[in-house]
């Protein structure tokens, strides 16, 4: 069976896409086979895995138009994990799907094609709430939401909620809210835990271990094609390293996921 993790928060900047990579490596290091999808017209993730938005030949746009089979679009990288590259062309997809039926399911129907090809799909929506991210919600398993541990880190986490109980009741009754996982976390301060209590007290959501660390290593590792995973050991890597192990015990064994504790 395949697992689908779609990584959304609909503000900028809180490394949605770092995440995907990184976790999808992560878990490719694990052994598992991995698929990374690039639900966002920036072509991000499709950058920091090594593959030019601007030369890709067919994307995750003809797939959601209709116009190419998943499988037929997927490139491979050197971090082990395969993926659906985004070109700018996606930006234009949603006034295509917001014609046609069903719009919400176009990708979820497209992942049902791969006959549990991978053991975990991860998604990586668009910073937005547009039907980008309801395709991403609508055809995912479980979804993360990656807060930055800044003052405000909070705004629009009320709306992004309210989205996933919609879908909850529309789309994709068994969409699962995994949790918060703060990022950019500076252990240096005690802003970063303020930040994460605040959140934890405010949502109804449980705030995921461990936070990951604010190191230039992701930046580095971006602009090189490659993920943090790839480079030598660094604290970054090693934390998504840690989330990897819990959420395949989650999986796979139904461990409770360790949930962050401000006190520690
Ligand atoms: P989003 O996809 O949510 O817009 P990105 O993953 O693109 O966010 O991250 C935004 C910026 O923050 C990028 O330049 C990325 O390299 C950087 N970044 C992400 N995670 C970290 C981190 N833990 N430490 C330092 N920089 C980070
Ligand atoms: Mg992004």
């Amino acid at each position: 069976m395949t697992t689908v993790l779609a990584v959304a928060n609909q503000k900028g900047g809180v490394a949605k896409t770092t995440t995907v990579a990184s976790l999808g490596a992560a878990l490719a290091g694990l052994g598992r086979k991995v698929l990374v999808v690039d639900l966002d017209p920036q072509g991000c993730l499709t950058f920091s895995l090594g593959h030019n938005p601007d030369r890709v030949e067919s994307s995750v746009h003809e797939v959601l138009t209709g116009e190419a089979a998943l499988r037929e679009v997927i490139l491979e990288t050197e971090e082990g994990i395969s993926l659906v590259p985004a070109t700018i062309d996606l930006a234009g997809a949603e006034a295509v799907l917001l014609m046609r039926p069903g719009r919400e399911f176009a990708l979820k129907r497209a992942l049902a094609t791969l006959d549990n090809d991978f053991d975990i799909v991860l998604i990586d929506c668009p910073p937005s709430l547009g039907v980008l991210t309801l395709n991403g919600l609508t055809a995912a398993d479980s979804v993360l939401v990656p807060l930055q541990c800044e003052t405000l880190a909070h705004r629009g986490v009320g709306q992004l909620l309210r989205t996933v109980g919609e879908v909850q009741q529309i789309t994709n009754p068994d969409l699962r809210l995994l949790g918060a996982l703060p990022t950019l976390y500076d252990a240096r301060t005690t802003h970063s835990r303020d930040v994460i209590s605040d959140v934890a007290d405010r949502y109804e959501m449980p705030v995921l271990a461990p936070p990951i660390p604010r190191t230039v290593r992701f930046a580095e590792a971006s602009a090189s094609g490659a993920t943090v995973l790839a480079g030598r050991r660094n604290k970054g890597a090693l934390a998504y390293r840690e989330l990897a192990e819990q959420l395949v015990a989650h999986w796979e064994t139904g461990a409770d996921l360790v949930t962050f504790s401000p006190a520690s």
